[in-house]
């Protein structure tokens, strides 16, 4: 419910209603307004009386909030959430890039595509240790040992690190390791790990599945936050329809829609949106100019040797390229894509971590 105080109404009337509804295991979260404040509440309705909260000093009205995923809207808290990782702000009015290949392939591979990256402008550096591949034959991931090279590629460029977790027990793992948890389509409604995910308390990256309506990806964004984690982003990759021609077809209103009915901020993914190299730039570009709040593309040096997701992997030249382009299309709506720093030489054996503004 959205408890609306009336203009008069003081700290300790605002402080009241807090503890009323905490005291019952309910969230809250409170905006104070130029005029008047407002607090919204969720947690479990038949342990709060609305008449009762309504008859309390300040109170002007209580309204339900009208969507099934309370903390994850709008109604609850009209203000975008901000998420900080390192020194990247994800949410803001600076979009963030994420960029790397689809697996981590091997120490020197990931090293190597990762300063590529870092160079070419990107904020975040992506790599799946653990994949979920269509096929049980298809190389799996590399697992923890892959986990350790994205932690040394992040302390030899400075860039946080994103990768996905498949396994509810390997959260803590995967947690020692990386910046950003990416929940896969394929699990975008495994309530298990979501809960896992969510009590960890490390920021994460929902992707929407194959067939995932808005309301069901904000669910599930629901159970994340409904641990109090609210590092949540959410990732359009795509959905399942009839065209052939791409691997999926993206779903760009996604993006406007997204931002209308939640808080929450959301990352494109063309890479998988199109699955052919030749339309990424497209999407990107289309996803910058509708809003996203950042991109997350795969690149790899040599396209046609990667391990998985080849054929829609940029090289770093062309991501480069795009990059500077993604820029021009931000500074068009009004927002930008900060430069990361151009690496300083530290030693035979990497750069020197740069702040990222
Ligand atoms: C990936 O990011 O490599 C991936 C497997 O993505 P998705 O879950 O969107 O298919
Ligand atoms: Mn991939």
């Amino acid at each position: 419910m959205i408890v609306v105080m009336k203009p008069a109404a003081t700290r300790e009337h605002i402080d009241a209603i807090i503890e009323r509804v905490e005291g019952v295991g309910c969230k809250t979260h409170v905006i104070v307004g130029e005029g008047r404040s407002v607090i919204g509440v969720i947690g479990d309705g038949r342990t709060l009386d609305r008449r009762q909260i309504g008859r309390m000093i300040g109170v002007e009205t209580v309204m339900p909030i009208s969507k099934p995923y309370k903390g994850a809207s709008r109604e609850f808290k009209p203000e975008n959430t901000v998420i900080q990782v390192g020194d990247v702000t994800i949410g803001g009015n600076d979009l963030v890039v994420m960029a790397g290949p689809c697996s981590v392939e091997g120490r020197t591979e990931l090293l190597e595509v990762a300063h590529a990256c870092r160079e070419a402008g990107a904020h975040i550096l992506r790599g799946g240790a653990y994949k979920p591949r269509s096929s049980p034959y298809s190389f799996q991931g590399l697992g923890e040992e892959g986990l350790r090279y994205l932690a040394e590629a992040r302390e030899a460029t400075g860039m946080p690190v994103i990768t996905e977790v498949m396994d509810p027990a390997l959260v803590p793992l995967v947690c020692e390791y990386a910046d950003i948890l990416q929940i896969g389509a394929r699990n975008m409604q495994n309530y298990t790990l979501l809960n896992a995910v969510g009590k960890s308390g490390h920021p994460v990256m929902l992707k929407r599945s194959f067939s995932g309506t808005t309301t069901e990806w904000l669910m599930s964004a629901e159970y994340i936050l409904s641990h109090g984690n609210n590092n949540v982003m959410l990732c359009e990759r795509g959905i399942r329809a009839n065209e052939t021609e791409t691997r999926n077809t993206f779903d760009i209103n996604a993006i406007p829609v997204v931002k209308h009915l939640s808080h929450l901020p959301i990352i494109a993914d063309p890479s998988h949106a199109t699955g052919r190299w030749e339309y990424v730039g497209a999407g990107a570009k289309a996803a910058v100019a509708a809003g996203a709040d950042g991109v997350i593309l795969e690149v790899h040096p040599q396209p046609d040797e990667a391990w998985s997701d080849g054929r829609q992997s940029l090289k770093p030249e062309r991501f480069a390229k795009l990059v500077k382009q993604m820029r021009a299309v931000a500074m068009a709506v009004e927002r930008d894509i900060p430069a990361n720093g151009v690496p300083v030489a530290l030693n035979g054996r990497g750069v020197r971590p740069l702040p990222v503004r």
